[in-house]
């Protein structure tokens, strides 16, 4: 007998399906690991909320992926989940209702979800700390969320302040640190920082045991801040060809946001001008950055040895799209799309210190599986079309067409 249950996903807006204890069988066309493996008609014995056993031929209760290719569900270590569009759909950095607040920042994690992102690190706001709870909970659909809750980005604060605001993170329950060490790239990415002040930063982060990411732009911070022992360099757009080679010799991971975010505001003009700091020069200056961070992409990937992980920056706009950075790395960027999909997958698990629970399909990693319509491999723009997402053993979209 053939149970066919299509558009599963229809069902799983209301309520995803729980399978329990139960172990069932995904049967995949081909499927990409996450660490450079790969296999044709590979099935996938999933039990609770991990992986059993990946190989051949299987029964029991099967998922006919066949036609799909099955992945690790990505991972975006860089952005902003709470900032969304008002009911004007213009730009809206501060609610006035922290209840309005968390319903956009669930909307942009279920497009998050969706899109095919299993985790993602948000960095960061207090509201993601009640976002994380509520997905926690185990109902609502939504990506893994480690949050920083906030961000160290005060250079008057001295150093014991600095610490003090680390050790306040550390007991609300953040996972990581954020530092801003630099001025914006608009505003030409000055050091904001003190030497003192980065150590004191990353010496903190550490003693609470939490990584430190830093919004960093010019080569002599981003050596300060490796040099401090900082996690990650985000953005990193003025960087020299010596410096990354200084990030790949320390083992700083690098995570340059080249195919999203400045895309997005270009895109999203309108919604944003006028608000804030958004202005027809700072505008200017996102079309500038492209290409620089574009050249800026390829030096790393010639980078011996460089960890380039996946973040997008995600703001207002982009939630949902996340992909796009993957797509342009490879199109634009020439990235082997195997390394891409590497990257935002093992790779930054293991930025995440995450690499043992999820980023590869392996025996004892949680099922936190995506299946794409397509050979990635081939033609990345098949990463757009997400048509499967398991979180944790859980189905969240369809389709699930039951094999018996
Ligand atoms: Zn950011």
């Amino acid at each position: 007998m053939k149970i066919t249950l299509r558009y599963l996903s229809a069902i799983a807006l209301l309520a995803h399906v729980s399978l329990g204890q139960e172990s069932i069988v995904l049967h995949a066309g081909s499927l990409i690991d996450g660490k450079g493996g790969t296999q044709r008609n590979a099935y996938v014995v999933v039990k609770g909320s991990k992986v059993e056993k990946v190989g051949g031929r299987e029964t029991g209760k099967l998922i006919d992926l066949k036609h799909y290719t099955l992945l690790p569900g990505m991972i975006d270590t860089h952005v902003h989940i709470g900032w969304h569009f008002g009911p004007d759909g213009r730009y809206q950095p501060r609610d006035t209702s922290q209840t309005t607040a968390l319903g956009y920042a669930m909307e942009n994690a279920y497009e998050t979800l969706m899109g095919g992102f299993t985790t993602v690190q948000s960095v960061g706001a207090p509201i993601d700390g009640e976002l994380r709870s509520a997905i926690n909970r185990g109902v609502l659909p939504g990506p893994r969320v480690l949050t920083s809750l906030g961000a160290i980005n005060n250079p008057s604060m001295t150093v014991e302040q600095i610490r003090a605001a680390i050790q306040k993170f550390a007991e609300q329950g953040a996972d990581l640190v954020k530092i801003f060490a630099s001025k914006s790239f608009r505003d030409g990415g000055g050091q904001t920082l003190s030497k003192e002040q980065i150590d004191a930063a990353c010496g903190e982060a550490k003693a609470q045991h939490l990584r430190a990411i830093v919004h960093v732009y010019g080569p002599e911070t981003i050596k300060e801040v490796s040099e401090a022992g900082c996690t990650s360099v985000e953005h990193g757009t003025l960087i020299t060809p010596e410096v990354l080679k200084f990030l790949a010799e320390r083992g700083t991971y690098f995570d340059p946001n080249i195919g999203l975010v400045a895309q997005n505001y270009l895109a999203h003009r309108t919604n944003y001008l006028g608000i804030g700091n958004y202005t027809e020069e700072g505008m200017a200056a996102m079309q500038r950055s492209i290409p620089i961070s574009l050249k800026v992409f390829q030096e790393a990937l010639k980078t011996p040895n460089l960890k380039i992980v996946y973040g997008t920056d995600a703001v207002a706009g982009a939630h949902g799209h996340n992909v796009e950075e993957l797509i342009y790395r490879v199109q634009k960027g020439g990235q082997d799309p195997k390394d891409a999909i590497t990257s935002v997958t093992s790779l930054s698990a293991e930025s995440l210190n995450m690499g043992d629970k999820i980023g590869s399909l392996a025996p004892g990693m949680e099922a936190d599986l995506i299946a794409v319509d397509g050979d990635p491999l081939k033609d990345i723009t098949a990463m757009r079309r997400v048509v499967f997402v398991m979180k944790g053993g859980k189905i969240f979209k369809g389709p699930a067409t039951n094999e018996n």
